[in-house]
């Protein structure tokens, strides 16, 4: 009898909890076996100080978000920033400390590493109440990334971009550990020991993402037609011998930022060389050149998408939209925590690109 009506108990509480939109502030669930029971003794023993207590089972706890307090942002912005070498040479390349300090700032404040892939897919997994970012790096330079042998191993350059996230990751394990490295692929691939296949491979084995910033980063706003896809599919033939032919590129960046214009755009995204095909879903820029609206949102332009500068200089640089969400956080995507949710603040529905949204993602205007 007692069991029952406490079970009768948690159903009324879930039902109460699941039906109030309004106020649905955090409920967690008394479990069972937070519930005090009488001990029912079971077995009498010899000494009557000993006893028994019955097993009870232990559900895991309910626990709602707190829509108020965490005030998820899914339309919010979400900042892809631009790196190249780590050495004092601003404002595209930075020292490594700097660069320490910017992933300590990016953990301190909620920001959390996501993959290229996930970013442009919507399906975001990150906790509740942090704010998802991309790292890319252009140009495959060695101080971004060069492999050295210790012990028989290879392990990343002391001081590399590469490094530095490794190490950063190591010690807060819940910021993620993404990146991606947009390379040239007749220009060298970063430097230092191994083949360029075992570089690369190296870095998709630890869970980075590669992909091409064209075969010798032409201008490409300056380039025909047949060079356009020379440079992109001749790359991209060149990333999939070394990677395999399985292996997805799904974004590009233009090298010096300049893109093609008018009927040739198309090409950068879509095209055909030497009988394959390639197709991304990006094209990035450089520099901030728009708002950092996610791919599922209606002002997306897949094909200029802006990036910020890894720099703590000029207005729209790194630094400077730190300092403005600071302000406004707002204007940032907070996450709610569910892979399957999309939770929006009432008045932003209207935002959504449904089309671009993953199957099976449930839209929730709060
Ligand atoms: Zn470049």
């Amino acid at each position: 009898m007692k069991r029952k009506s406490v079970i009768l108990v948690l159903l009324v509480l879930l039902l109460t909890g699941c039906g109030a939109k309004k106020q649905p502030n955090t409920l967690t669930i008394t479990t069972e076996s937070q519930i005090p029971t009488t001990p029912l003794p079971t077995t009498q023993t010899e000494d009557a100080s000993t006893v028994i207590l019955p097993i009870v089972p232990v559900p895991e706890p309910v626990v709602e978000l707190d829509y108020e307090v965490v005030k998820p942002n899914e339309m919010g912005n979400i900042l892809v920033v631009m790196y190249h070498g780590i050495y004092d040479n601003q404002p595209y390349h930075i020292p490594a400390e700097q660069f320490r300090r910017d992933l300590q700032y990016m953990y301190d404040n909620g920001y959390r590493l996501i993959s290229m892939s996930d970013y442009l897919s919507g399906q975001i997994d990150i906790p509740a109440g942090t704010t998802p970012i991309v790292l890319t790096f252009d140009d495959g330079l060695p101080t971004t990334f060069s492999l050295e042998e210790r012990e028989g191993q290879l392990v990343p350059v002391k001081d590399t971009a590469v490094y530095i996230i490794e190490e950063f990751s190591d010690k807060y394990p819940d910021f993620g550990r993404n990146a991606i490295f947009y390379v040239n692929t007749s220009n060298g691939m970063f430097t230092g020991a191994g083949t360029e296949q075992e570089r690369l491979q190296w870095l998709v084995d630890r869970g980075y993402e590669v992909s091409t910033h064209t075969d010798t980063h032409i201008n490409m706003d300056k380039a025909p037609k047949d060079l356009l896809l020379k440079e992109i599919g001749g790359s991209i033939i060149k990333l999939h011998d070394l990677l395999g032919e399985e292996y997805v590129m799904e974004s590009f960046a233009y090298p010096f930022g300049s893109k093609p214009s008018g009927e040739l755009e198309k090409y950068v995204l879509d095209g055909t060389y030497e009988n394959s095909t390639y197709s991304f879903k990006i094209g990035l820029a450089v520099g901030a050149s728009g708002p950092f609206v996610t791919p599922y949102h209606i002002n997306f332009n897949k094909y200029k998408a802006p990036r910020a500068r890894g720099s703590e200089g000029d207005i729209q640089d790194l630094w400077w939209f730190f300092k403005d969400y600071e302000k406004n956080p707002q204007k940032k995507y907070i996450s709610d925590g569910m892979i399957d949710r999309l939770s929006v603040p009432a008045g932003k529905e209207e935002n959504i690109n449904k089309e671009a949204l993953p199957e099976g993602i449930e839209i929730y205007i709060y």
